[in-house]
């Protein structure tokens, strides 16, 4: 089990989570007495692991009533299904390879059930204090405090809140280090790897509290836990967001690296905390504002790549991305770093093929996409598609590389982009763009090449 029954109230509001502690207690033990889980493959150890994963995350939910937990009494087969509904593999309510997989990888502690499409009601006020309690050995106690303070603002950007750190006393969010049992904490850390932190929901006493597990290798880097994109996403917890089943958002549970010079909130994620605090004064669009974001409507906009995406076209550039709706005249401007976060900036090509799946690259990499999501084990080499073509390679058709301008004559000029629609081709090359009819195989038309946005 993962709590201590001795939990003393020592601050005030422990008093409503004792009460369902004790119920957690009972269930708990139940559910480790009746052996629910048949994995196919016999592994005693595997049995076990699925058992405190699902015991963990899947078997209490939070109780916005109380800000507390409360018991979910489906069986462990549901919970099971429940838990492959929500990182998107196969429902099947058995153990198999992929779902062991997805349950051994590094994560935060907070459950993932109860709370989709909903959030908590969020602190009453938007002036929050914190207090950074005690510090990793792992990093300088400076790049704590600034790591710390830079996931604060990940939050601050998208909202009216502000955070100010105070030296001693009690604060709305105590960040604190701490192994196995730790403090008055109701939850216990389990070692290295695994469960990485966790937090409360908006609350007093240990409301809004996070906890980092110190057998983790905290780092300002890629190596061991990146502390600022932990400390980010707990702290969506203690301003009232779950999970996100979103593998972009931030809020998703499990940890992914992501270079901490990119924005790290998705769409997701900002519309959940706005859905609580509001959009930040004085920026009524509701994306963060983005220094230097090019000017659509101006005279001289290229692009970097365009690929048609089902019914949208995206128009990617430097660090943003457009979606265009052809029939809608409303562009909408993202980051790629909020739309993919493990994507770089400065896409180079993209098409979309006959699967539903977007094809992004740049230099020698390329990354497939399927229903906005990146798929894993991207980005590959361009070499498993045929470039550079060798002579050992029969990935690429006979007759290629061919001439641009001798399959499309007109197009003589480099292209930057080129994308198809209703039959007809756009090639982009600066400022310009030549509508091209591969029926009549000519140039019908020379535009501007924001001539798809409503400038
Ligand atoms: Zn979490
Ligand atoms: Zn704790």
């Amino acid at each position: 089990m993962e709590q201590r029954a001795d939990s003393s109230p020592t601050r005030t509001g422990m008093g409503a989570k004792m009460k369902t502690l004790s119920l957690w207690l009972v269930t708990c033990s139940t559910l480790s007495n009746a052996l629910l889980i048949h994995p196919e493959k016999d592994n005693e150890e595997d049995a076990k692991l699925v058992q405190n994963y699902l015991n963990k995350f899947y078997a209490v939910e939070p109780d916005p009533n109380q800000l507390g937990w409360k018991i979910n009494a489906e069986s462990a087969a549901e919970k099971l299904q429940k838990m492959q509904q929500f990182f998107g593999l196969k429902m099947t309510g058995k153990l198999d390879n992929e779902t062991l997989e997805m349950m051994k990888k590094s994560r935060c502690g907070v459950p993932d059930v109860g709370l989709y499409g909903f959030t908590l009601p969020g602190w009453k006020k938007n002036k929050l204090t914190y207090r950074i309690v005690n510090y990793t050995p792992d990093m300088r106690k400076e790049d704590v405090a600034k790591a710390i303070e830079k996931a604060f603002e990940v939050w601050s950007a998208v909202t009216p809140l502000v955070f100010t750190r105070i030296h001693k006393g009690i604060a709305d969010i105590m960040i604190a280090f701490g192994t196995k049992v730790h403090g008055h904490c109701p939850r216990y850390f389990d070692g290295p790897l695994g469960v990485l932190a966790h937090a409360f929901p908006p609350g007093s006493g240990l409301g809004g509290d996070v906890h980092f597990d110190e057998d983790e290798d905290w780092t300002t880097g890629s190596a061991g836990f990146n502390l600022f994109l932990v400390a980010a996403h707990e702290f969506g917890h203690a301003l009232g967001l779950s999970h996100s089943n979103d593998q972009r958002a931030l809020m998703f549970p499990n940890y992914a690296y992501v270079s901490p010079s990119e924005f790290p909130l998705s769409p997701d994620d900002i519309s959940g905390i706005q859905s609580i605090y509001g959009s930040r004064p004085n920026a009524p669009d509701k994306k963060p504002t983005t220094p230097n974001s090019p000017k659509i409507c101006g005279s001289q906009m290229s692009f970097d790549a365009i690929t048609t995406f089902r019914q949208e076209v995206i128009f990617l550039k430097g660090r943003h991305l457009w979606r265009v709706y052809p029939d809608n005249s409303e562009a909408e401007r993202e980051l790629i770093s909020a739309f993919w976060p493990n994507l770089t900036p400065g896409i180079e090509a993209a098409y979309e093929n006959t699967k539903d799946q977007i094809l992004l690259f740049k230099g020698n990499k390329f990354w497939v996409i399927s229903g906005y999501q990146v798929l894993l084990g991207y980005p590959k080499n361009i070499n498993i598609l045929g470039f550079p073509k060798e002579e050992s390679t029969d990935s690429m058709e006979k007759g290629y590389p061919r001439l641009t301008v001798d399959e499309f004559p007109g197009i003589s000029q480099r292209v930057d982009a080129v994308f198809q629609q209703k039959g007809l081709f756009y090639f982009f090359h600066g400022s310009k763009q030549w509508e091209f009819d591969p029926i009549a195989k000519k140039v019908i038309r020379e535009m501007e090449s924001n001539s798809w946005f409503n400038c």
